[in-house]
């Protein structure tokens, strides 16, 4: 594969970031959801700017047994039916569903396993990617990774900064 022929991942953090965690900490529920403002608008900036969208999110209620995976995926799939709706497609999802207070394990974040193994299963163009984060945890990953990262305010809209990335991605093509 030539270098050109690489895809440019936008790897985004869930919680705060797609959706407002600020009344619930452990989110495993359609019914606990609530999208933050502009969430679509923003991706599809990214998606027409030729990213291609993933996830990463720590889901550390699995390690102490507040729910389980299989409630991560069947909200997941919700959660992708209703992105799907909008014009919206995931590339893939990396779950953590580990807690360093239960178990330990390599791919919790900050550690950056989960970005490592997207861009490798993908053979993402490092340089060209990014990540979308709202908590430090998200940044150290990605600094860890190579990646270039970007923090946001929880529970915002993150339309203006993906209209930056996207405006800025066009003028280095
Ligand atoms: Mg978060
Ligand atoms: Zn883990």
């Amino acid at each position: 594969m030539n270098r050109t022929e690489r895809i440019k991942l936008a790897i985004l953090d869930r919680d705060g970031v797609l959706n407002d965690n600020s009344k619930h900490y452990y989110i495993y529920q359609p019914a606990q959801w609530t999208w933050n403002p502009d969430i679509f608008q923003a991706m599809r900036a990214l998606r027409d700017a030729g990213y291609s969208l993933a996830l990463f999110t720590n889901q550390g209620g699995v390690s102490k047994g507040l729910y389980t995976l299989e409630d991560v995926y069947a909200l997941h799939d919700w959660m992708k039916l209703s992105l799907q709706e909008g014009g919206i497609d995931l590339l893939d999802i990396m779950i953590c569903p580990h807690h360093s207070a239960i178990e330990s394990c390599l791919c919790r974040k900050p550690q950056s396993l989960l970005l490592d193994r997207l861009i490798s299963k993908y053979q993402a163009d490092k340089e060209k990617s990014i990540l979308i984060g709202d908590s430090e945890r998200d940044i150290l990953a990605a600094n860890q990774a190579g990646i270039t990262s970007y923090l946001v305010p929880s529970n915002q809209s993150i339309w203006n900064l993906c209209t930056q990335i996207a405006e800025k991605e066009r003028n280095n093509d």
